[in-house]
């Protein structure tokens, strides 16, 4: 028996997808943190520093000289976070605000860092000339540096982190469990079935067009249980077929035997006795040879032997053998199509059409037709047994296949089994084709046979 290969691991299904969920949102979490503290850190100090800039020039427009006197009354002092203080060109505090005494010397247009307690400011002057010879304008503001963003980043980080790793554990886990809801179904069903030798249940997630890979899977597994289920049902049917039919036989030889021991006084009782045991021995043997010959076509053990055949030779020789021994007053009548050939076997093939012949005689009237004829269509040759005799019920057509079956087992006089037609059936499959069959009640049947030939 064939196993698939699977690579199975220690985990269950369900926490590795839980472990999966959590660590791709850890990293993402770290990714995107990491990422905004590159791009905001980057943007915080450039924001600051612009803001600066923008400040100090706009109080540099604010710095008047009216009669030699320098008018400062208009400069912001506080504006947007930035202290704006004004000095003489001597460096002398003249007036605006600062968040701390410094006596950081003066340049003009450059913004610098300073640290003042620990904290840090950025600082940038401009000097504004003037006729009484100009004034330094000085701005300040807090610098939000990427060390404090990195600090409030990581504060955040003790809440969220927790939170998206509980998050994605949790919620990895519950979709992992309802996904994998059917597989506890599958399992149980498989189970219950194997437990209690139940083929008859079925797994039914119940999501009908749904295309859920799992849906698929319970699909095809019920597929399967109904295939299992029927092919149990018919071998047991066909086990007990066979016992019963070889009951029959073996009940009539033990009577026979017991009654001819009791009664029998003179040598004819003896030979009509054995003539019975004998009919009835070659009847089991029939069924026992049958049976066997059925059994090893199913399971392709057949020995077979396939070659090019002219089958219009071997329909020839069948034909001219059955139309000596006549039958019922029968008329064998044969209209054959030269030179087809097909890769047969022709000890099966000559029992195939065998079969047919010995339905059509069984089940045909007195005195009345039996046609047998050989033709080509395509790629086919074609062979039908056609009679006019008692014909088959519609409701019987299906059946006729089957093991065992008959229509009426008077009708054959006790000498069918009902094997012959699931023979042919299956001869005709080996053969790489399939048989078919047309009749009407007191019309007669033709039976047709379609296998493969040779074209060249
Ligand atoms: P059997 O041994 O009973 O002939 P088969 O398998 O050959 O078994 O045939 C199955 C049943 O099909 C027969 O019992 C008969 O009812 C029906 N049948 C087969 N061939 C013919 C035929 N040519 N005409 C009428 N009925 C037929």
């Amino acid at each position: 028996m064939d196993y698939l290969p699977l690579r199975t691991s220690k985990m269950s299904i369900k926490a590795r997808l839980t472990l999966w969920f959590t660590l791709v949102a850890f990293l993402l979490v770290l990714i995107v943190q990491g990422f905004m503290l590159i791009v905001n850190g980057n943007a915080v100090v450039d924001d600051a520093d612009a803001l600066l800039v923008s400040e100090v020039q706009a109080n540099m427009k604010k710095v008047d000289e009216r009669d030699g006197r320098i008018d400062v009354n208009d400069v912001d002092a506080f504006k947007n976070g930035v202290y704006t203080s004004v000095y003489s060109a001597a460096g002398k505090f003249l007036s605006g605000a600062v968040p701390f005494e410094t006596d950081e010397p003066f340049r003009a247009g450059v913004t610098r860092p300073v640290t003042v307690s620990g904290r840090e400011y950025i600082l940038y002057d401009m000097f504004v000339p003037l006729d009484t010879g100009g004034v330094w304008v000085r701005g300040i503001t807090g610098a939000e540096t990427a060390e404090t963003l990195l600090q409030t980043v990581l504060d955040l980080s003790r809440f969220t982190l927790p939170l998206v790793l509980v998050l994605a554990a949790v919620g990895g886990y519950l979709t992992a469990r309802s996904a994998l809801k059917p597989i506890r179904q599958i399992t149980e069903a498989a189970n219950a079935i194997n437990d209690g030798n139940d083929l008859s249940r079925r797994i039914g997630l119940g999501k009908p067009g749904s295309h859920d890979e799992l849906q698929k899977l319970s699909d095809t597994f019920d597929n399967m249980f109904a295939r299992l289920e029927k092919s149990f049902n018919s071998q047991q049917q066909f086990t007990s077929d066979v016992s019963h039919e070889l009951r029959t036989p073996t009940t009539v030889i033990l009577a026979e035997c017991d009654y001819t021991r009791k009664h029998a006084r003179t040598a004819e009782d003896y030979g009509a006795a054995l003539e019975v045991v004998s009919r009835q021995a070659r009847k089991m043997s029939r069924l026992v040879e049958s049976l066997l010959s059925l059994s090893r076509l199913d399971l392709g053990t057949a020995k077979t032997a396939f070659e090019v055949e002219d089958v219009s030779e071997m329909l020839s020789v069948i034909c001219a053998e059955t139309a000596l021994v006549r039958r019922k007053g029968i008329t064998l009548c044969s209209d054959i199509q030269e030179g087809v050939a097909a890769d047969i076997d022709v000890t099966l093939m000559s029992r195939l059409v065998q079969n047919l012949i010995d339905n059509a005689y069984k089940y045909g009237r007195e005195g009345g037709m039996v046609d047998v004829s050989l033709h080509t269509d395509g790629p086919w040759a074609v062979i039908t047994v056609a009679d006019n005799g008692v014909g088959i019920a519609k409701d019987h057509l299906e059946k006729i296949w089957q093991r065992f079956y008959q229509e009426d087992s008077s009708r054959s006089g006790g000498e069918g089994l009902g094997l012959g037609l699931a023979m042919v059936k299956q001869i005709a499959e080996v053969h790489g084709g399939g048989v078919s069959v047309e009749s009407e009640p007191g019309v007669g049947s033709t039976f047709t046979v379609k296998i493969p030939r040779i074209t060249n």
